[in-house]
């Protein structure tokens, strides 16, 4: 089975998707990757659904990549009397350490990292930024807040500090037995929630030690100031624009989303835009107009993968919200606007073998309309480079490892094959053309362009491109 699109499509799982018959429908409607999102659900859940998709990736001979998306810092008030309470606009506020009962005087806050990083004035958003407060004073357990705009407070509810920089790790003890959880699964990805500085890329990177790639969730805006650093640091990057849109005015988010496709282009790395892209099919078969413009808008700017949440993770037409990202990708790139865009957008080479071999690559492609571009890698480095390209003709991954195999599926234009170590280019060619043709990306008669690194089987030197024809 191949994709007839190059953006990829992520559907994160959940009740509405659960038990192996309800993904496979999600991967035959489009979805190319499965996020697991480890703020709700049990270690259970996720371990079922993780043997239901590799079970399925055995089922259709195809990889299909798995993201283990870590909670994060997200704090959270404790619990009140009644449920809930009411706050007045003008009223005193407090939050603390104390984990009674709270009122409409006070409630808990169990998390003293927060109050080590307040200031007088410092804005505390509640429920997704519907509640704002600010404080007006301050010690090591305890915050006194004026409520600015109020509203129902109830259990549990979330708290955004947008424009502090607050003194927590990345990831916490729940984070970090989530994490050792996902690795012994042996999930490729692995989301970081709540970034805020390259450091805390790099504790990830430290804790992962090389068995997982690292997506970083970019949705504080302390962290858009280091975008540079983190995108260098990061395997990929997502525009989480729900909590970014909480923790910024929404009409910031459009800017920070370009900005950020623009970084991750220009270095090469797979970039995903994330949240409410399809939010009202959450409870209707249908989107609007403007989120059918939103999903198109990520297509066009050259995202490489689109995400849905809620929608397909506890909605009620999820396999519609698949198949119609699916239908919008579709369109979108057969728009000759579409090829014109990424042609504009295109990213000179840098300096190294890979991008002198990738960047004649596409063009040779281009010049005697080649089938496909078929890269040999170990690492998916090469295969990378190559989508950095934007080719306007497919590329096929070939790769000896599984786990690259399944972390290129996020990849733009990329359709992976897992597949043994070649060790000739006489080999090399016939496996190209084999897989090119099993594939349904070429017939007889047809060109394909061949990247590898010689000698084979050392990653990294890429510097060779073959040109193979079919007969
Ligand atoms: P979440 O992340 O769905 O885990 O909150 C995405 C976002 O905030 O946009
Ligand atoms: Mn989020």
């Amino acid at each position: 089975m191949r994709r007839l699109r190059s953006a990829k499509i992520i559907a994160t799982l959940g009740p509405a998707s659960s038990g192996i018959e309800a993904i496979a429908k999600l991967f035959e409607a489009g979805a190319d990757l499965f996020r697991l999102n480890f703020s709700h659900g049990s270690h259970k859940d996720h371990r079922e659904r993780f043997e239901a998709i590799r079970e399925l990736e055995k089922r259709y001979d195809r990889p299909i990549g798995i993201i283990a998306d870590l909670q994060g810092p997200k704090f959270r008030v404790g619990n009140f009397k009644d449920g809930s309470t009411k706050l007045v606009n003008g009223a005193a506020f407090r939050v603390d350490l104390d984990d009674a009962d709270g009122d409409n005087t006070r409630v808990q806050l169990p998390h003293p990292e927060v109050f080590r990083s307040l200031e007088i004035g410092t804005e505390m958003l509640l429920d997704d930024g519907k509640i704002c407060l600010h404080v007006t004073e301050f010690g090591d357990d305890f915050a006194l807040c004026e409520v600015i705009v109020g509203g129902v407070l109830s259990n549990h509810k979330g708290l955004n500090l947008p424009k502090v920089l607050i003194d927590v790790s990345a990831l916490t003890d729940k984070d970090r037995i989530d994490l050792r959880f996902a690795l012994d699964l042996g999930i490729e990805w692995i989301a970081l929630s709540f970034v805020q500085r390259p450091e805390d890329v790099q504790e990830g990177k430290d804790l992962v030690a090389g068995r997982a790639s690292i997506l970083v969730k970019l949705e504080k805006p302390k962290a858009m100031e280091k975008l540079r650093e983190i995108v260098d640091l990061a395997d990929s990057i997502m525009v989480a624009r729900g909590d970014l849109g909480v923790e910024s005015p929404p009409e910031d988010v459009p800017a920070y989303q370009k900005q950020i496709l623009r970084a991750c282009h220009a270095a090469g790395k797979p970039v995903i835009v994330a949240t409410q892209m399809l939010e009202s099919m959450i409870h209707s078969p249908t989107p609007t107009r403007a989120e059918a413009s939103d999903v198109a808008t990520a297509v066009y700017d050259g995202a490489d993968a689109v995400m849905l949440s809620a929608e397909t993770a506890a909605g009620d037409f999820p396999l519609q919200a698949v198949s119609m990202m699916d239908r919008i990708i579709t369109s979108v790139e057969k728009d000759p606007v579409f090829a014109e865009m990424m042609g504009s957008n295109r990213q000179l080479p840098m300096g190294t073998l890979a991008d002198a071999i990738t960047a004649a690559a596409r063009q040779s492609a281009n010049t005697i309309s080649a089938a496909a571009i078929v890269t040999f890698t170990t690492t998916g480095s090469t295969t990378l480079r190559a989508a950095r390209e934007r080719p306007n003709v497919p590329t096929i991954c070939c790769t000896p490892r599984a786990k690259t195999a399944r972390q290129m599926t996020l990849t733009w234009g990329v359709h992976c094959v897992f597949t043994d170590d070649v060790s000739s280019f006489r080999e090399m060619e016939s496996k190209a053309i084999k897989i090119a043709v099993q594939h349904g990306f070429a017939s007889a008669g047809d060109r394909v362009i061949i990247t590898a690194g010689f000698p084979f089987g050392t990653p990294g030197g890429t510097n060779s491109l073959r040109i193979a024809t079919i007969d």
